[in-house]
């Protein structure tokens, strides 16, 4: 049985960062020049992960999603994905990539056990693609996501993050995807976050708007149930399409109220709640030698620490960690 909150949440959800670090830089989420990199001592080793991962599941947390920074640019992360697979109890795994390394990586990943993959894009336009990642090249992800498909990695979801006057014309182009390619299409809010909190904010386009322009350009939105459940998206299909439309606001109609989440930063840290900068640590206890049991009283702390909402729509977001260091 998951553990329930203070608000009668039942939290089931452990997102995890696996690496502050990437191969792109998402104008939106990290500056030109990287963040300052985390030293690997700073960063938890994968056995680490592993008891945390254990525990968790012993708290009833049955879904695990590992992201990052890039989680594939992490060394041995197939092993780590094949030991998760294998923990009691956890029998939702997923990974959150931009894609680049997924040609390399996809069979081996299912072979593991992964099950399924989300792959953020923004764009269908080269030229674009290289813009808004700085390092990136648009060929890799089409590589990833073909590789993705024949292992079986199903259902991928594609991410969008929307910005205004930065892709916000291509929303269409996506979502026209759900009738040509079955894609699943989720359209994400920007969220002010990380370093450049005041530029975020004045470039976000509300979902009612995304979905508007959709529906002028493109057709009727019919409500839906989401191909994996609703968790924060709530889904629509435009009529006679295979694929779904899924919509992330994170700020016009906050989904505090279903929040089933945790996130652990890749420095060890419990983020309770994305939008808040309190954290529990796990690794120094860890390293210091605490018990499994004084680590199951942390998590649940950290449960027990989530607010009952963010109020993004009236103050700032959190300035102290990007989302790549947070795991977005
Ligand atoms: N590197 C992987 C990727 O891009 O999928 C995983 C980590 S990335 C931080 C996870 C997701 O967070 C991506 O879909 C990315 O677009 C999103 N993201 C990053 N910064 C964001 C922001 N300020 N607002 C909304 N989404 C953001
Ligand atoms: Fe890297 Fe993902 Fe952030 Fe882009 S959104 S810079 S791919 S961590």
């Amino acid at each position: 049985m998951p553990y329930r909150d203070d608000f009668g949440r039942a939290i089931h959800y452990l997102r995890v960062s696996v690496t502050d670090r990437c191969n792109l830089r998402c104008v939106y989420c990290m500056p030109g020049e990287g963040i300052e990199k985390q030293s690997h001592a700073d960063i938890l080793r994968y056995e680490e992960l592993e008891q945390i991962l254990r525990i968790a599941a012993e708290l009833g947390i049955n879904k695990v999603r590992l992201t990052g920074g890039e989680p594939l640019v992490r060394l041995g992360l197939v092993d780590f994905v094949r030991r998760v697979a294998a923990i009691p109890g956890i029998d939702d795994l997923s990974l959150t990539t931009n894609g680049t390394l997924l040609a390399r990586h996809a069979s081996a990943l299912a072979e593991a056990g992964l099950q399924r993959v989300n792959i953020s894009l923004d764009t269908l336009r080269p030229e674009r693609f290289a813009q808004i990642t700085r390092l990136g090249r648009l060929e890799d992800v089409w590589a990833g996501l073909e590789a993705a498909r024949a292992a079986g990695l199903k259902p991928i979801k594609m991410n969008m993050v929307v910005v205004r006057g930065l892709n916000d014309d291509e929303v269409s182009d996506f979502a026209r995807r759900t009738l040509s390619d079955g894609w699943h299409v989720r359209f994400i809010e920007l969220m002010p976050i990380g370093a450049n909190v005041e530029w975020a904010f004045s470039r976000v386009v509300p979902v009612a708007e995304i979905a508007a322009r959709i529906e002028a350009e493109v057709g009727s939105l019919q409500p839906v149930h989401g191909p994996t459940g609703n968790g924060p998206a709530r889904y629509y299909q435009l009529p006679g399409a295979a694929g779904t439309i899924g919509f992330i606001a994170a700020l016009s109609d906050h989904f505090c109220s279903s929040c089933n989440r945790l996130r652990l930063t890749a420095d060890g840290r419990l983020r309770p709640c994305l939008m808040s900068e309190e954290e529990i640590d796990l690794r120094g206890p860890l390293r210091a030698g605490a018990s499994d049991q004084e680590l199951k009283e942390l998590l649940t702390r950290a449960i027990q620490r989530k607010p009952q909402r963010h109020h993004l729509d009236r103050t700032l977001g959190p300035q102290d960690r990007t989302m790549a260091q947070i795991g977005g």
